[in-house]
């Protein structure tokens, strides 16, 4: 499966063959959502619109063009006046710095600005718009998408660089079937706009090309969540499939921050009622009940009770997180818990921690991935 995968990422790489740094990724944008119409137009540079690599308009700074659908093309107007109409459209950069302004009437995503390139067509009656952009640029714009207000500091978002970047060329096949590399949504990586944050630029360019390799050389999936609670999960207690980088390691930089700690109260009888029901070997258990109402977990624990998966109780009840000691009140089950997220991998939070505490960001990677490197992605394609 791995072997396949870095094949795929081979194969993949090999198309883009010449110079690396102009490695472009197709992201469909607006992904969650159905667009039938919108505006566009240049903030930045100037743009070509290309149908068939035939020319069919020139876009400069601040000059409008509408998008919408018509019997299943993409329609073109300016200043109300038809274009045409096209099976597909091409929006390619012809200035220096470009970036395009997209306008939609949907809630909440009404205007974004991208970088770099946008091809339009028609699919299932909804027009998917897709960013023809830069890595570079997508990973600095996935940074910013996906910044938690927590750190402004620029080690901490160079972790986040390597990681999107690592997630990027580990998965640029996802959507190949579609036509494109990845969305925008968290399928695969928040992606919402352009970044404009200096640090985030910075700490992209500065960590240009690095990824995330296990001991054999190959790329991780660099899982990650918000907080460990004081230690880090295995892969395996989580998705089942053992992964060598991804070892429960005890982790105290993740105390004393945010998400350290939750409380939860639960109905007694709900509470009782998911355990009896769903795993009856529970009732075996001598003084059940009572077991069920005073669960207690020393460390970070796969099973409870002898054999109910920590996830499947997470689940269920939307837990913050499957470490959690429970206790009865009144009518009232209540759990104390730590941490937030499925806890394989990197703590966000720890890895702020570790850098306000003066560690380098290669060691915040090195500690919550067992036994990996930070290397320069060119180094492992072939051209
Ligand atoms: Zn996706």
């Amino acid at each position: 499966m791995r072997f396949f995968k870095q094949l795929l990422l081979f194969t993949a790489l090999s198309l883009f063959a010449g110079n690396i740094s102009a490695l472009d990724l197709d992201i469909r944008i607006f992904s969650e959502f159905k667009i039938k119409k919108f505006s566009l137009t240049a903030i930045s540079g100037k743009y070509l619109l290309l149908n068939d690599d035939t020319q069919v308009l020139e876009i400069y700074k601040n000059n409008p063009i509408e998008i919408s659908i018509k019997n299943d093309s993409v329609a073109v107007h300016k200043n109300n006046q038809i274009v045409g109409i096209f099976e597909e459209i091409y929006l390619q950069k012809a200035g220096l710095v470009n970036a395009l302004k997209i306008n939609t009437d949907v809630k909440n995503a009404s205007e974004r600005i991208y970088d770099d390139e946008l091809v339009v067509r028609v699919v299932n009656k909804e027009l998917v718009l897709i960013n023809r952009v830069e890595l570079e640029h997508y990973i600095a714009g996935v940074v910013q998408s996906e910044i938690f207000g927590s750190s402004e500091d620029i080690d901490f978002f160079k972790i986040q660089a390597i990681i999107a970047r690592t997630y990027a060329i580990t998965n640029m096949m996802k959507h190949s079937e579609q036509g494109f590399h990845l969305c925008d949504g968290v399928h695969c990586q928040s992606y919402k706009r352009r970044c404009n944050h200096s640090n985030i630029m910075m700490a992209t360019s500065q960590t240009f090309c690095d990824v995330v390799v296990d001991a054999q050389g190959m790329l991780i999936s660099a899982a990650f969540h918000s907080n460990s609670g004081g230690q880090t999960a295995n892969s395996e207690d989580v998705w089942v499939i053992e992964t060598p980088y991804l070892k429960s390691v005890v982790d105290t930089f993740s105390f004393n921050m945010r998400n350290s700690k939750w409380e939860r109260k639960i109905r007694k009888a709900e509470w009782i009622s998911y355990f009896v029901e769903n795993y009856p070997d529970v009732k075996q258990l001598p003084d059940y009940e009572n077991k069920i109402l005073n669960i207690t977990q020393e460390n970070r624990a796969r099973y409870v009770l002898g054999s109910v998966p920590t996830k499947y109780i997470r689940q269920h009840f939307g837990l913050k997180s499957t470490i959690f000691n429970s206790r009865p009140e009144g009518d009232f089950v209540v759990l104390n818990g730590k941490g937030y997220g499925h806890g394989v991998g990197l703590s966000q939070e720890g890895a702020i921690k570790m850098i306000k505490l003066g560690y380098q960001y290669e060691d915040v990677i090195k500690f919550y991935y067992t036994d990996v490197s930070v290397i320069k992605y060119t180094d492992i394609v072939k051209f």
